[in-house]
């Protein structure tokens, strides 16, 4: 037996009644009499009573996995846990099901933020701390109890705070991560929902700060995704609690907003003395928002690791590296590395297209947009960067032909695969007949290795696009933009719901895309990482929101950067070891060096 290994049975996918237990049929320790793999039995607590139980004292491990090749679902995993890991777990969902390892550790005054991918358990924790859920440390057979969790925590940093969640002393308020879903559950105007949430007297003071004001007497649900995440922001701080929890704060809202948003929550925390907990996946508002850090690892769906607590600037670096030191556990391959220097400019390939100077206005001169002439080149990515509301969209549907120019002309016959921000995939098809009736590439071990590999495809081919989360459906559409073929790639925030580590993902994903084909790639994005580790040149778009935008031509990273920065008044320095780059404290002696010397970015 391999006592480091644990299974896990997705009881979503095991299908008895269309296999024909292939899984048992063919475990080695089963075929020599022993009962491995059986079935759950009337008496199965989870599940139904044909589908499957794997004994981990029996099992063999990771190097046998016999049951996982051969189960038609992808229903089972086989897992070594790292020999490094070794605690017991925080909660197990039941047998098979699973494992959370660590809590997070809030505290009073500091806003802690959790890193890593979804699935690995930040949810279950927080249940856990917010004492929606007794954490039964890993005895699913047993009736939890609070004091057994407290003989676990004592001694650590956690003892306090468990000991208030066991005597109910700690209330809590949340944000969601979806925020798409409030319209669902609530009906009425924007300021019905957040009038019920002003516990603090703080409410209008938010309203003003996260500029609601202009639709908070708006039906919720006309409003915009970054509208509501705005709302839900607001009517979480509003309250008055010992703990709040905010599930990603950064979806939908531009890099002002997003910082704006980072400096409410730490207000919160600092000068109300409250703790905060936050998941966050754009790591240049994380860095700025948290005090400490723990990074989660595993494996999504099967089990999670909560570290230690470590700064934030350790957290992150250790982070990108790919390494963690405390826990001597290596998380990827290889590092993530950031140019400390502007990219040298570069002789340009052939000019794909050279446009003239564009003007579109909507309706009666509501909103209007002018664009500066400019020339696209071959094979290169060019980033496009402003705040919401600019005409970023209105730029991509005027390129694809979806509008057409009250001024200049477009006369490029260009083919252009698009992903718009707003993804509509909804016919009731699988993923797997979607993508193959894109592309004949479908299934070629090139394609898989370039597009489904790295956008972690293969789990969720067999699953209806109506039935998918929003990260599996961007990355869907993302896929399905890369496997056109056409001469211009337009993707639009494909940051969006993507996970930290997606994003990496789906970013070396793109730039290989595009050195591999020579393909021409421009992206929407507001992830400042993510731009810099994609981006060649940059559009820089800047005016007032929903009145008038004006589009710069392409420029080099640097001049971009600076013009788009100086507008958001927000300078970066590098972090020494890993040459991130870091947001600097408004008015710190840095940002007053740099913001003199015009050097927002590569100072
Ligand atoms: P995160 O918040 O990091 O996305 P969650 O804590 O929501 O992760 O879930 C972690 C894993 O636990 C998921 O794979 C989910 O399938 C599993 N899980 C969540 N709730 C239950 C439950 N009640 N029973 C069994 N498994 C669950
Ligand atoms: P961005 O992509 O930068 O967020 P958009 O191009 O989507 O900006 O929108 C710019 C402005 O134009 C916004 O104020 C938006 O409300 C307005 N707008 C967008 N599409 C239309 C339309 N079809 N009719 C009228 N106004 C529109
Ligand atoms: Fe049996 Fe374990 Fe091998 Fe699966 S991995 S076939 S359960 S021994």
């Amino acid at each position: 037996m391999a006592d480091d290994s644990i299974a896990v049975v997705d009881l979503d996918r095991c299908s008895p009644d269309r296999c024909s237990y292939e899984c048992s049929n063919f475990c080695p320790p089963n075929r020599t009499g022993k009962e491995c793999i059986t079935l759950r039995g009337e008496d199965a607590e989870q599940g139904g009573p044909d589908q499957v139980r794997i004994s981990e004292e029996i099992c063999l491990g990771e190097t046998c996995g016999i049951c996982v090749e051969k189960c038609p679902f992808d229903a089972i995993e086989i897992i070594n846990l790292p020999s490094e890991l070794d605690e017991d777990p925080t909660h197990r969902y039941g047998e098979n099901a699973f494992s959370l390892y660590g809590l997070p550790v809030p505290e009073s005054g500091s806003v802690t933020g959790i890193l890593g991918p979804n699935g690995i358990g930040k949810t279950t924790a927080v249940r856990a701390l917010a004492g929606e859920m007794v954490p039964n440390l890993g005895n699913y057979d047993e009736e939890p109890t609070w004091e057994a969790v407290l003989d676990r925590f004592r001694g650590t940093e956690l003892q306090n705070y468990v000991e208030q969640v066991r005597d109910g002393e700690v209330s809590i308020a949340r944000k969601p991560q979806y925020v798409d879903q409030i319209p669902k559950q609530f009906d009425g105007s924007a300021r019905d929902l957040l009038e019920a949430t002003d516990e603090r007297g703080a409410l209008d003071s938010y309203i003003d700060r996260l500029d609601i004001g202009p639709v908070v007497d708006n039906d919720i649900e006309t409003l915009s995704g970054g509208e509501l995440q705005r709302v839900a922001l607001a009517a979480t701080l509003a309250r008055d609690r010992d703990f709040y929890f905010l599930d990603e704060i950064s979806p939908y809202l531009d890099i002002g907003q997003r910082v704006t948003a980072a400096r409410l929550i730490r207000e919160l925390a600092e000068e109300e003395d409250r703790a905060v907990l936050v998941v966050e996946h754009d790591l240049a508002i994380l860095d700025l928002l948290a005090d400490t850090l723990h990074v989660a690892y595993g494996e999504p769906g099967a089990y999670g690791v909560i570290t230690d607590p470590k700064s934030v600037r350790n957290g992150i670096n250790e982070y990108l590296k790919g390494y963690l030191s405390n826990e001597n556990m290596r998380i990827r391959p290889e590092a993530i590395t950031f140019e400390e220097h502007a990219p040298r400019e570069t002789t340009k390939a052939e000019p794909l297209v050279e446009y003239p100077e564009l003007a579109k206005s909507y309706g009666d001169g509501e909103f209007s947009l002018d664009v500066e002439a400019g020339t696209i080149y071959n094979g290169e990515v060019l980033g496009i960067v402003g705040p919401n509301g600019i005409g970023k969209s209105t730029l991509a549907q005027l390129f694809t032909g979806d509008l057409t120019p009250d001024v200049g002309e477009l006369d490029f016959a260009l083919d252009i695969s698009y992903k718009p921000q707003y993804i509509e995939i909804d016919q009731p098809m699988r993923v797997d007949a979607f993508l193959s009736s894109i592309t004949d590439q479908f299934g070629s071990s090139y394609w898989n290795t370039e597009i489904a590999n790295p956008l972690q495809l293969n789990r969720i081919m067999e699953r209806n696009l109506t039935d998918l989360s929003g990260g599996e459906r961007q990355r869907v559409a993302i896929a399905a933009c890369l496997s056109q073929n056409a001469d211009l790639y337009l993707l639009d925030e494909p940051s969006a719901h993507l996970d930290v580590e997606q994003r990496v993902q789906a970013t070396s994903a793109i730039r290989r895309y595009a050195e591999n084909h020579d393909a021409t790639v421009m992206v929407i994005d507001h992830d400042i990482y993510m731009m810099d580790l994609l981006a060649d040149r940059l559009m820089v778009f800047d005016g007032e929101p929903s009145i008038e935008g004006h589009a710069s031509k392409p420029q080099e990273m640097r001049d971009g950067m600076n013009d788009f920065l100086s507008d958001l008044d927000i300078t970066f320095r590098r972090d020494e070891r890993t040459q991130r780059p870091r947001i600097n404290k408004p008015d710190s002696q840095l940002d007053r060096e740099q913001k003199r010397a015009g050097e927002y970015y590569y100072a």
